[in-house]
């Protein structure tokens, strides 16, 4: 221990804090439970002139076989509270706040908004990072203000919506202000005894399958059903945490799905046409642009579920999730470049990585 105020500890093996189960060790480790905590962490950081990183649930985060260099700070900020406005409900969630906790709170009180998003992992602070998204909802849509701490200036701020730059699994938080925040909470705007969103396919199919979509009413009972089988369906592609399915350790989806102009699909057809087996890429529209799915474009190019290589390999039951099996960072960055390699040489494109890398 190296502070007297906040523990700071040394030595710590990361691989415990991802849901990947990969990392060497960190020099120095702190969790964090207060603002005040963080700025104190923030300080030793600066004192020892060290790189500082920040930790929410590991979800989305690969550390090196090395470890860091530096200090971990742990998100462990805790609390949630409810402001009744009219039809809607303000929500506010401190940032250490477990995400599917945070939404299980608010389907039960037939609150709207975040229902699709159940059993993503991770924490309500990483929220904002990467605008989380599943089954029809991304959390762009109910974010109403960010908090956060000036990592330089140790100020509070405050950001609105507007001023986060949302788009598919983006925000300012990852591109022009990256590192430059600790988020502390986050305000969602949520609808009292609300309808849940039911624009998925997959969604809509197994709700219609037990209930006509007409006589489906608002509010909690409705909610529920769609948490359920929002749950049911990530279960079966092992896209929710289970310590005893190996293809959960992972981060989730390791690669994006690309987002096209015409012109860049025109030549991506045109080499798949070259070289491909006939069957049409399938595409999406994205705002003005059209997105391909990832997981089809690196079947495509010969990896198939349960690809296995040196105790790394492809989710048996997700192609884009990369699993770690009893292998290392080294192996499952080896593994992405080969599949980045060979949707490059079969589609001309390279598919980008969505977990964040911390060496
Ligand atoms: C099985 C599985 C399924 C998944 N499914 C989805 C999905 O459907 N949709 C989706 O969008 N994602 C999904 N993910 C990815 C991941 O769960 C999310 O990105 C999640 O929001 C990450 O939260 P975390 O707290 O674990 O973040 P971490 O991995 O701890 O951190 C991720 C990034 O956010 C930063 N960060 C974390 N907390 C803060 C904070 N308070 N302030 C500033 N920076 C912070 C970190 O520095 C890092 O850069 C999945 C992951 C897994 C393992």
């Amino acid at each position: 221990m190296i502070s007297n105020q906040l523990k700071i500890l040394e030595n710590i093996i990361l691989a415990r804090y991802t849901t990947l189960n990969l990392g060497g060790a960190a020099k120095y480790f702190c969790t964090c439970s207060t603002v005040d905590e963080l700025k104190e962490a923030l300080q030793f950081a600066r004192s020892k002139k060290i790189r500082s990183h920040i930790l929410g649930g590991g979800s989305n985060t690969i550390f090196a076989d090395d470890g860091f260099n530096g200090l971990i700070i742990k998100i462990d900020l805790k609390g949630v509270s409810f402001v009744e406005d009219g039809n809607d409900i303000h929500v506010t969630a401190k940032a250490g706040e477990e995400w599917d906790h945070f939404v299980k709170q608010n389907v039960e009180q037939g609150f709207a908004g975040v229902e699709c998003l159940s059993g993503i992992p991770g924490s309500v602070g990483a929220s904002p990072i990467q605008n989380v998204g599943a089954y029809g909802q991304e959390v762009k849509e109910t974010i109403e203000q960010v908090k956060v701490l000036d990592r330089t200036t140790l100020q509070e701020k405050v950001l609105q919506n507007g001023d986060c730059g949302f788009s598919y699994r983006q925000s300012i938080f990852k591109t022009d202000d990256a590192n430059k925040f600790i988020i502390v909470e986050a305000i969602f705007r949520l609808k009292k005894n609300g309808r849940p969103t039911i624009h998925y396919p997959e969604v809509k199919k197994n709700i219609e399958a037990s209930i006509p979509l007409s006589t489906l009413g608002d509010g909690r009972e409705s909610l529920e059903a769609v948490r359920n089988i929002v749950l049911g369906l990530r279960k079966k592609k092992s896209m929710a945490i289970d310590p005893s399915d190996v293809n959960t350790r992972s981060a989730g989806s390791f690669f994006l799905n690309p987002i096209v102009d015409e012109k860049q699909l025109a030549k991506i057809i045109h080499q798949w046409e070259a070289n491909g087996d006939g069957t049409p890429i399938p595409t999406f529209a994205s705002e003005s642009k059209i997105k391909i799915p990832a997981a089809w474009l690196i079947e495509k190019s010969g990896f198939k579920k349960g690809y296995s290589k040196n105790g790394v390999g492809i989710s048996e039951n997700h192609t884009l999730a990369l699993v770690n099996r009893s292998g290392t960072t080294k192996a499952l960055l080896a593994l992405a470049k080969d599949i980045q390699d060979g949707v490059g040489k079969q589609f001309g494109i390279r598919l980008a990585m969505e977990p964040v890398i911390v060496s």
